[in-house]
């Protein structure tokens, strides 16, 4: 292991290579990826999981108070499931998306702005919304720093930022290191999504989450709490993009389902925070 000259962007401590191309920070426990876009694609088979895991999201969101007339900004807001949710609200929206099925959220009637944050939000006013959400996008972000300072900037004082994110901390994720250990690679380099369209930049537990929020903006944590990771019905759809064999596919399909049965009683494979701006 040889020490990075970079400190941890969460909490200032000493950064170590773990891997060829992971590096992990030995005080808050934060894990950097470097690794190349790949042309694999995205993420399919998800779908069903997501619109689930958003009315959790939004019943939470419903429980901090009225939010009719709320304005919300997304980043990375993808065909627009979640702002769909927030339409039905009566909150106003903005999406911001890279990527061409970003097209569909603005058919549905969504303003969505094509491009990358934190660039494509410099024109908008200080305090121009009340809660700013990132869905499966936090761990992509290469400057998270940078991001945070420009979601400080666009929210209100009091206003919410969202964070639903895969931990490193979960089950799914600390199964994947053993088994990396024990010389199979594949399921480790899939959490990471090495050699998909936008690997994963970051793994966060709930503490370093916290630790480069709090460090970055200052923001207290209203909220953290479990999303679910995984459905059978869509788990053998998602094993065919790991599986080498069909014996490893079978070992995963039966170690998922255990998991999957121990849902809400493993640490969370994702989980969704909500951190509140001072007022
Ligand atoms: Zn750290």
């Amino acid at each position: 292991m040889s020490n990075l000259s970079k400190p941890c962007i969460a909490c200032g401590g000493p950064v170590f290579h773990v891997s060829d191309w992971v590096s992990k920070c030995s005080a808050c426990g934060l894990e950097i990826a470097d690794l190349p876009t790949g042309t694999g694609g995205g993420v399919d088979g998800l779908e069903d999981l997501r619109r689930d895991n958003f009315e959790r999201i939004w019943k939470v969101l419903d429980g901090t108070g009225d939010l009719s007339g709320q304005r919300l900004l997304e980043i990375g807001c993808a065909r627009g499931f979640f702002l769909d949710g927030a339409r039905k609200r009566g909150l106003s929206v903005v999406g911001i998306e890279p990527d061409a099925y970003g097209d569909e959220a603005k058919r549905k009637g969504h303003e969505v702005l094509t491009g990358l944050f934190p660039a494509v939000t410099a024109s908008f006013p200080d305090r121009s919304f009340d809660i700013v959400a990132f869905n499966d996008v936090f761990e992509h972000v290469p400057d998270p720093r940078n991001a945070l300072h420009e979601c400080n900037r666009l929210l209100t004082p009091g206003g919410k930022l969202l964070i639903n994110l895969p931990m490193s901390d979960g089950i799914f994720y600390r199964t994947a290191r053993i088994m990396k250990v024990l010389g199979w690679n594949k399921p480790y380099e899939r959490l990471w999504q090495k050699g998909f369209s936008s690997p994963h930049v970051y793994y966060f537990s709930e503490h370093s989450l916290k630790t480069l929020i709090k460090n970055t903006i200052g923001y207290r944590t209203l909220h953290s709490g479990r999303l679910r990771t995984t459905s059978l019905s869509r788990l053998r759809q998602r094993l065919r993009s790991v599986s080498v064999n069909r014996v490893s596919t079978a070992a995963l399909y039966i170690g998922s389902v255990v998991l999957t049965l121990g849902e809400g009683v493993f640490p969370a494979d994702i989980k969704v925070f909500i951190f509140e701006k001072p007022q």
